[in-house]
């Protein structure tokens, strides 16, 4: 292709609309516009990045004996109502009416839509297993559409679906999904880490996310320094060391605390540290108010916290039910004397001598022994992990870093196959559920990860895999005959080797056509320039690569060949 008949829309000025670098680079390089908020267009460019992760991940689907459909993006709300979705997906699910007055979606995920397939095809054991998968436009109403391509509301997923006939076929198939993630984010050119994740609103038993470690990430990510744990932090667990029953604490002495509310304000106010504190929270879980209690130096974790409650909706209470419940204005919540569950955290077992709200106006109460004072319905792991927390599964400290979530693999056992009616008939004819398991990647998400994760100051390093184009071949000086044949001569070539190239045949100065081709980022520039012909060779650079190799117009095929063979090697390499 040549540069004068395709649009290249690069920018030279730093686009005011974008914050991160990833998205600075893809308006710069001129990959993709937006339309408003959330929705993006392609150009020419973005579309042959986008293409090739598509490809990658259709192969490595198929490798993986998933079979593709494609599914509309247009769907009835009562299949929604079936699998009770239509309220818990709340705003974030596009709505509308057709002409006859039924309510319709814009599909955000696609597991209503394939259950209720699977329950009118699938009937026999026999049939099974069968792990079905799409490429394909989804809509979500996000609060923030941000970051461009990393958060949109319009944006293309590939979503995968498996049905087995029992959990441990179902391990199998999750393992086969798990497995054909790490061999295609790889071939992406993507570094990728697999972190325990949260079930959320989907509901099941486990779950991985593959991040992109990286600052501008939008999830926080809880590793050991020691040992291979890591988990989002939604689902982080410590290791908690229980204390032992304390030994006579002075008896609970109220105190005035005139307008002290705040964790920080009653530390301050009282001298006591915030660990000595018991922050109280009281929530409304499936409309019932709970108290949820934590040490005052850390945060209570909501999912957590409705995964211990078993809840289906978990909200913090309006001020008037808290002060309905308390008999206090807001601020002064504590455990003693409350009537409704209360849910401690786990390391606040045994907690001796703490200071809590009164559940009075301006007072807090000194002296407090949870065992002894407060009726606490339960002890669990209900808080967020902080940095320098234990290990769970090692002797090692956590920390936290941040990232992009590109991926998903859930294990969703029986909740939209039952909806669904989906069963099959074992060997002896008894109708069973299908065990069901999903699987997401976010692929234009991946298209903007890997330039956050592989760029520097002059603009994108595309893997060799992934860019829009392998090869940028720079005519230096488009007029003289001699480089004009040997440009026509080396894209002929290249293009009948299955390499693509973009030629920078534009009248311009050498040092735009360089800027250009960093900023785009081909993986490999060639050039070719009268100067160098005249002593009989051309330049090729990798763009990661410092140092140029020069070669003679003769042999420059075999040398990109070789050189585009090892990078793609290099992809793959240790990758199951
Ligand atoms: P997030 O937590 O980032 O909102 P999610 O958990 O809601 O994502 P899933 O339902 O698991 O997302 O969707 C599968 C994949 O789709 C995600 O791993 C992510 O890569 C991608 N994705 C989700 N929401 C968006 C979005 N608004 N824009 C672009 N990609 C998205
Ligand atoms: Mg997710």
């Amino acid at each position: 292709m040549r540069w004068t008949k395709t649009l290249v829309a690069t920018l030279r000025e730093e686009p005011q609309e974008a914050e991160i670098i990833s998205h600075k680079l893809l308006l710069r390089a001129g990959l993709i516009r937006r339309l408003a908020g959330g929705l993006y267009t392609f150009l020419p460019l973005g579309l042959r990045a986008l293409r090739k992760v598509e490809a990658i991940v259709r192969e490595e689907m198929d490798r993986a004996g998933a079979l593709e459909v494609l599914m509309p993006a247009l769907q009835p709300a009562e299949l929604w109502e079936q699998s009770d979705r239509l309220t818990t997906m709340g705003p974030n699910m596009f709505k509308l009416k057709d002409r006859h007055d039924r309510l319709m979606t814009l599909g955000p995920t696609h597991e209503e839509v394939i259950t209720d397939l699977v329950s009118r095809e699938i009937s026999s054991y026999r049939q099974l297993p069968a792990t079905f998968y799409q490429i394909q436009t989804k809509f979500r109403d996000e609060i923030r559409p941000r970051f461009g391509l990393m958060r949109a509301k319009e944006f293309i997923m590939k979503d995968a679906y498996s049905f087995d006939v029992s959990s441990e076929a179902a391990d199998a198939s999750y393992k086969a999904m798990y497995d054909a993630y790490k061999r295609l984010f790889a071939r992406c050119g993507l570094r990728t880490k697999p972190v325990e994740a949260d079930t959320g609103d989907i509901g099941g038993s486990s779950s991985h996310e593959f991040m992109v470690m990286a600052e501008a990430g939008e999830d926080a990510v809880i590793e050991c320094s020691k040992c291979s744990y890591a988990a989002n932090v939604e689902r982080a667990e410590r290791r908690v060391t229980v204390a032992q029953p304390a030994g006579d604490t002075p008896a609970t002495l109220k105190v005035d605390t005139p307008d002290v509310r705040t964790i920080a304000a009653v530390s301050a106010f009282l001298k006591v540290p915030p660990a000595k504190l018991i922050k109280t929270v009281i929530y409304l879980a499936d409309n019932k108010p709970v108290a949820a209690l934590v040490a005052g130096d850390r945060e209570i974790n909501e999912p957590k916290l409705k995964r211990a409650l078993d809840a289906k909706t978990l909200e913090i209470a309006p001020d008037n039910i808290v002060t309905e419940v308390t008999d206090a204005p807001v601020g002064f919540a504590g455990p003693v004397g409350l009537s409704i569950p209360i849910y401690a955290d786990l390391s606040l077992t045994n907690a001796a001598d703490m200071v809590t709200g009164a559940n009075a106006a301006d007072a807090h109460l000194l002296h407090v022994d949870l065992t002894r004072d407060a009726n606490v319905t339960a002890y669990r792991d209900i808080s967020v992990v902080n940095a320098g927390d234990a290990c769970p599964r090692c002797n090692g400290e956590l920390c936290v870093a941040r990232g992009i979530e590109v991926g998903h693999v859930f294990k969703l056992g029986t909740k939209y196959t039952e909806a669904f009616e989906a069963t099959y008939q074992d060997e002896s004819g008894k109708a069973e559920p299908i065990v069901m398991g999903c699987y997401g990647i976010g692929v234009t998400r991946v298209l903007q990860a890997i330039v956050e994760q592989s760029h520097d100051n002059n603009g994108v390093i595309w893997p060799v895999s992934t860019a829009p184009y392998a090869v940028g071949l720079l005519s230096l000086d488009p007029s003289d005959t001699a480089v004009a044949a040997t440009v026509t001569e080396l894209e002929a070539q290249l293009e009948a080797a299955g390499i693509d190239v973009l030629v920078d045949d534009r009248d311009e100065r050498p040092g735009v056509k360089f800027k250009d081709a960093d900023l785009i980022g081909f993986p490999l520039r060639v050039v070719v320039g009268a100067k160098g012909l005249a002593k009989g060779f051309i330049e090729i650079k990798q763009r990661s690569a410092v140092e140029s190799v020069f070669a003679p117009p003769a042999e420059a095929l075999e040398t990109i060949q070789k050189t585009i063979n090892t990078m793609l090697a290099e992809l793959t390499a240790g990758q199951p």
